[in-house]
């Protein structure tokens, strides 16, 4: 158990920080998150939209669904199983072949487990946030994470400038946070000056990431001519994946719901037209045009649905692990650890592997102080 006075910052609330946060406080950490979107969840939310008539609907407009080989990992899914978290999405699984216009690998497709979060993908990390012993700050961007020597202490400061306090120990969830990338998007430095930590910025290299535009449809009747409830698109330079949203468990099924999601190369030829910013409504209206017109192309029987939306994920998927042995980065020094995806594979269960070793790293060293 580490001192009860040991204070640690999270940034982000993604799976990674959000698993490394609340094993922390398990451990007797006192532990702040800090998030700068208005809820949990970052990759694995959830989008909740108001039809013109006031119809309400929700989407997992990020990750749907994820699955688990390490051991360690699936303890935890099991405990979150335990506690309505998460639940087995027990649906038929397949490929479709848009040259021979039909369904193939039922098989390959059904063969692993796939999990959802209950009623919605970020309930899991929602759950977590609210751990005893962590203190989530929703809507508080970290601008700027300062070292001062004399005290062996961090000071966060917020985007806005205000004052987030001081803490022994910090976790950066998420690589924005010492990127380049964050200044290409906000004309402002990193948060994080790699200059601080000297150990780790070799390590640190810019990680490359590839975008996805997501499609989100409500139909007023079911999809019957499609017979899974996921698929996989085989020949298609446009859509990746098509998954229906309204069976999995626990989502209200109040409406035929499909999340259908474009390749990374249809994403990158949209993102080298508009660039790194958001995407304008009339960019995203396009694009959820093309990626429909695809999906009627499959021959399928798809009505016309009362809801289509676009969303971009601008870094969808890191194209690069840069901590795939040690599964996060360490400062012993600074006590800053660096978890998420991107340590060790573009995937939940990547995330929550580098958020477990990261709370690992800060619980040892905070039990020997
Ligand atoms: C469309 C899509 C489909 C996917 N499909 C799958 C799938 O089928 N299976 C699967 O396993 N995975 C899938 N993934 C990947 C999966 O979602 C991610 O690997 C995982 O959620 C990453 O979690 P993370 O904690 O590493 O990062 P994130 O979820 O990105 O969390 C980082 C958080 O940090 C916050 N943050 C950043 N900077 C700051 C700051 N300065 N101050 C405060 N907060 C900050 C962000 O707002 C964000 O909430 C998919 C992802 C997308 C987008």
């Amino acid at each position: 158990m580490a001192s009860p006075v040991s204070r640690v910052a999270v940034v982000g609330s993604g799976i990674s920080g959000a698993v490394c946060a609340s094993l922390l406080a398990r451990n007797g950490v006192s532990v702040t998150l800090f998030e700068s979107a208005r809820g949990p969840g970052g990759r694995m939310s959830y989008r909740k939209e108001i039809t013109e008539d006031g119809k309400e609907l929700v989407f997992d407009h990020g990750a749907p669904l994820f699955t688990v080989s390490n051991p360690d990992v699936l303890g935890i899914v099991r405990e979150w199983e335990a506690r309505g978290l998460v639940a087995e999405w027990k649906e038929n699984f397949a490929s479709f072949d848009c040259i021979s216009r039909k369904f193939i690998d039922f098989e390959k497709e059904g063969l692993s487990e796939k999990y959802v979060g209950v009623p919605v993908m970020n309930s899991i990390c929602r759950a977590l946030c609210h751990e005893p012993g962590v203190e989530s700050k929703f809507g508080v961007g970290v601008g700027s994470l300062e070292w001062f020597d004399e005290k062996n202490l961090w000071s966060l400061t917020g985007l806005d400038g205000q004052n987030l306090g001081n803490f022994e120990g910090v976790v950066a969830s998420d690589k924005n946070i010492f990127s380049k990338r964050f200044t290409d998007v906000t004309g402002r430095p990193p948060p994080l000056d790699l200059n601080l930590i000297p150990e780790l910025a070799a390590k640190l290299q810019e990680v490359p990431v590839c975008s996805c535009f997501v499609l989100m449809l409500a139909f007023t009747k079911p999809l019957s001519s499609i017979s899974v409830k996921g698929f996989s698109f085989k020949n298609s330079e446009i859509l990746s994946w098509a998954f229906c949203d309204s069976s999995k468990p626990g989502h209200p099924a109040t409406s035929e719901r499909w999340v259908l999601h474009s390749t990374m190369e249809y994403a990158r030829g949209v993102v080298a037209q508009i660039g790194l910013q958001k995407p304008s409504s009339s960019t995203l209206a396009k694009v959820a045009e093309e990626l429909f017109e695809e999906f009627q192309r499959t021959g399928l029987t798809i009505s016309q649905p009362f809801f289509k939306k676009a969303h971009r994920w601008g870094s969808a998927f890191p194209a690069a692990s840069i901590a795939r042995e040690e599964k996060c980065l360490w400062d012993r020094k600074k006590r800053v650890a660096i978890c998420g995806d991107f340590c060790v594979s573009p995937t939940v269960e990547g995330a929550i592997l580098s958020g477990m070793a990261a709370s690992s790293k800060l619980t040892e060293f905070l039990s020997c102080l």
